[in-house]
């Protein structure tokens, strides 16, 4: 449905997206995540034909998105950022009159607007000012209005975001029923909102792809990593001495705390014998063990430590400064 090859869009001097390249197929929901300023609104706007690349292509449906931008653009409902919504109008004032832009006809026009307001719930509120309305509604607003047109692709750029709890709850199962016939992209700087909906997940950083895959792949692949965290009597020079003969371990922290004691944080390949292990080498060494706990590695880890906002990096990055 949309093939983008090396995009890159840069501002001035800053490069806010860079060599994108990546495939979304026909009738899944994508979820584009990543942090603030990792370059999803300027992706999106790209891919709507809203803004100019610097370099790359973008093509929807087979159609250049900038040289036939008319027949790409049809294909695609979108609701941005900040949706233009008419403050002063109704929901049914707003609709009629992104429905004429996009140049519908009345029947037609008429049919689609009872269609895309109960699909969207809001015929309820068709006649009240849009100013007056929850963000919640004003959001399903927003969403009508690029359902309009009958368009394959919708792209929501952070539809969830200043919505409470329940509106979250509605407007995911809204987006889930529209991926039933539409392809969707949404975006998101919040793992869980994308986890939630999403079959395919794209991590975006610092303006580059990341990683691209389900949920469930996305686990698998970094899954071989368990860590261990430890507290042990013993001297830092001891710890090392003690875990230095065991197999299976990949990375290795040691922090030196108050009273004798060292924190200890060991990354290993999976094996789960590494506990009985480590157990028996401070045994054997009569050192105590006060401590000791596992974690797998969830998909939250996985997206902080590709997007480089990992706790344990900061804490590095942190020391770093002298
Ligand atoms: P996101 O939507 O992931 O938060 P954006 O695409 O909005 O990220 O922004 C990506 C980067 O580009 C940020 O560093 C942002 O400050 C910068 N940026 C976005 N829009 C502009 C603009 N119009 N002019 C200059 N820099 C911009
Ligand atoms: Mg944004």
């Amino acid at each position: 449905m949309i093939e983008v090859k090396h995009l890159t869009k840069r501002y001035g001097t800053h490069t806010a997206v860079s060599d994108l390249s990546f495939q979304i197929e026909k009738g899944q929901i994508y979820g584009l995540l990543g942090p603030n300023g990792a370059g999803k609104s300027t992706t999106m706007n790209i891919l709507t034909g809203c803004l100019a690349a610097s370099e790359g292509t973008v093509t929807v449906g087979g159609h250049d998105i900038f040289e036939e931008a008319a027949q790409a653009k049809k294909l695609i409902g979108y609701l941005p950022e900040r949706p233009p919504l008419y403050l002063d109008r109704t929901p049914m004032e707003y609709l009629t009159f992104v429905g004429q832009a996009k140049g519908l006809g009345k029947d037609e026009l008429d049919r689609q607007l009872g269609q895309v307001m109960g699909a969207t719930q809001i015929t309820g509120v068709a006649h009240r000012l849009i100013k007056n309305l929850s963000k919640g509604y004003q959001q399903r607003v927003g969403i009508a209005q690029a359902l309009l047109g009958s368009p394959k692709i919708i792209i929501l750029d952070e539809p969830t975001v200043g919505l409470d709890p329940k509106q979250i709850i509605e407007i995911r199962d809204l987006i889930r029923t529209l991926g039933k016939d539409h392809t969707v992209i949404l975006s998101s700087h919040i793992l869980s909102e994308v986890q939630a909906v999403c079959q395919t997940i794209l991590i975006l950083s610092k303006g580059r792809l990341v990683a691209c895959d389900t949920p469930e792949n996305l686990e698998k692949r970094f899954a071989g990593t368990t860590s261990v965290e430890l507290v042990a009597e013993a001297a830092e020079w001891e710890v090392c001495q003690i875990l230095e003969p065991l197999e299976h371990i990949t990375g290795l922290d040691v922090r030196v705390g108050d009273g004798g004691l060292c924190s200890v944080f060991l990354e290993t390949d999976g094996a789960q014998e590494l506990c009985r292990e480590v157990f028996f080498a401070f045994s054997r060494a009569e050192r105590a063990l006060l401590h000791m706990s596992t974690a797998q590695t969830s998909l939250e880890d996985i997206f902080l430590e590709l997007t480089g906002e990992s706790p344990r990096l900061q804490d590095e990055r942190e020391e770093a400064v002298p």
